[in-house]
């Protein structure tokens, strides 16, 4: 399932095979959300240009990237130990090079060199065409770091390597960077500002995944319903463009038709909207393609409206409340998952009664749950104390966490006697005799192998279920296939 932050995932090193001989070896591993995990296939492409070739064998490589997330502190205390790690390694092969991929690259800039003497890279989100330079750099004995952000890179030249999958879905990368300025979220700093990606070169991408038989794709942004193509710049800049640059712009819920009109026996997802941008053209266009899947993932963070604008989200929670209704109107067999964030500057308990009871009111199918992390230079750390105690934090937490599992499953149970149609991704974790594979809601189902194969449609009758995991039995190809 689409997890913001995917711990199954978190530090997957990614191969794929050099174009040349004698090539350099490069160990990429990434942590944090979809979108780095994206972003380390563009890094992959470059530098297989370049000749390298990867390695998941960290003790023989002659270049280490990871791809870094600040989203919260956690996830940069995981990369420190990972710094440690390699250099642990560097004993044993002094010449290996380790540079520093993301977000943590671009919020901590050159202090990086300084604080982890063992990087000799740095490279921001909006740098990496710029690598074989850096690397040059580094083989002549320089440290070398490139943070700049960009007002139109988004990669859309760049076909990304894709063999780190299941080959049979992808992430194809829509907007970059984010302007919503979210008081706790440093996303707005180590991203930029939002930018759109043509859309002839979105469409490209997805044809050619078609012709090497994936199924299905999930657009990527941090604000997807946010998208808006004019020509390439800055979203921000949408104002200063052209009557005929506005005329004949393309918006998300256009962009969602011409791509479900383009493959209509692909799958297509999107990841993340946010409640202030999702139009209801968008949920028309979800209710017009049968292929575009009925689940939204609509981060709600708080349930209570003077948190909500404490946080600087553009919406209270009866608009909130009223988007749910019209996504239940417009397309009853919908799933919705949420992330919450939960012990933000100045909550009280009654705030995050808010929560539980708005939680009550959705029944969200998942959720992604997280205590408060202060981030340094947001505009949440510039103005308000973290005042709410740890031990509350995690209570409350565990609170919300617990209700989203009663939530799942009930939710997962609803499905139960139904017959759905499920995309076969891989092997079952738990049994080699069974697939698994996802629904059009996104929940995971499991079901014996027969005949089937991986990227096949199968409808299944599904006659049980654990808490977030359908069972069944295949009933025959769907039409899909
Ligand atoms: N762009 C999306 C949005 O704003 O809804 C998702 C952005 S972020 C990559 C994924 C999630 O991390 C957020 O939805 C939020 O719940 C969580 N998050 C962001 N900043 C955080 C912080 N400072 N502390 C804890 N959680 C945080």
């Amino acid at each position: 399932m689409e997890k913001i932050i995917d711990e199954k995932r978190q530090g997957e090193t990614l191969v794929f095979k050099a174009s040349q001989n004698n090539s350099r070896k490069l160990f990429i591993e990434s942590y944090g959300c979809q979108m780095n995990f994206s972003d380390s296939e563009i890094v992959a492409s470059i530098l297989a240009n370049e000749g390298f070739k990867t390695t998941q064998k960290l003790e023989e490589a002659d270049l280490v990237l990871v791809n870094t997330c600040s989203i919260r502190d956690k996830a940069e205390q995981t990369i420190r130990k990972r710094l440690e790690k390699y250099n642990a390694v560097k004993r044993i092969n002094p010449g290996m090079k380790v540079g520093v991929l993301g977000c943590m690259a671009e919020r901590l800039k050159s202090k990086f060199l300084e604080e982890e003497k063992i990087v000799d890279l740095v490279v921001g989100p909006d740098a990496y065409k710029d690598l074989p330079n850096l690397i040059k750099e580094v083989d002549d004995g320089r440290d070398a770091v490139n943070v700049i952000l960009s007002k139109d890179e988004t990669y859309g030249d760049i076909s990304p390597v894709r063999l780190g999958g299941n080959g049979v879905t992808a992430f194809v990368s829509i907007t970059r960077g984010c302007d919503n300025m979210c008081t706790f979220c440093v996303v707005p700093f180590t991203r930029g500002r939002e930018r759109s990606r043509d859309p002839h070169s979105i469409l490209q991408e997805i044809n050619d995944l078609n012709e090497k038989g994936y199924k299905e794709i999930t657009l990527l942004g941090q604000n997807v319903d946010s998208y808006l193509w004019y020509g390439g710049g800055l979203k921000k800049n949408f104002k200063n463009a052209s009557e005929i640059q506005k005329a004949t712009a393309t918006n998300f819920s256009q962009l969602l038709d011409m791509v479900a009109l383009a493959q209509p026996k692909m799958r297509i997802r999107f990841s993340t909207s946010n409640p202030q941008d999702m139009t209801e053209e968008v949920l028309y266009i979800m209710a017009k393609h049968k292929n575009i899947c009925d689940y939204i993932h609509l981060p709600v963070q708080s349930g209570s409206t003077r948190i909500l604008k404490e946080m600087n989200r553009q919406h209270t929670r009866e608009e909130y409340i009223a988007q749910i209704n019209r996504i239940r109107e417009i397309l009853p067999d919908c799933s919705i998952s949420q992330d919450i964030i939960t012990g933000f500057p100045t909550e009280t308990e009654e705030d995050h009664k808010d929560t539980l009871s708005l939680m009550d009111y959705v029944k969200y199918d998942y959720g992604y749950m997280f205590a408060y992390s202060e981030r340094p230079g947001t505009l949440a750390a510039r103005k308000i104390k973290d005042d709410v105690p740890e031990e509350i934090k995690k209570r409350r937490l565990a609170e919300i966490v617990s209700l989203q599992r009663e939530h799942c499953a009930f939710r997962t149970e609803s499905f139960v006697g139904k017959t759905l149609e499920v995309l076969i991704e891989k092997e079952s974790k738990k049994s080699d005799q069974h697939w698994a594979g996802r629904t059009s809601q996104n929940t995971v189902a499991v079901f014996p192998k027969e005949n089937y194969k991986i990227g096949d449609f199968v409808i299944v009758k599904i006659s049980d279920c654990t808490s977030a995991t359908l069972i069944g039995e295949g009933v025959w190809y769907s039409e899909n296939n």
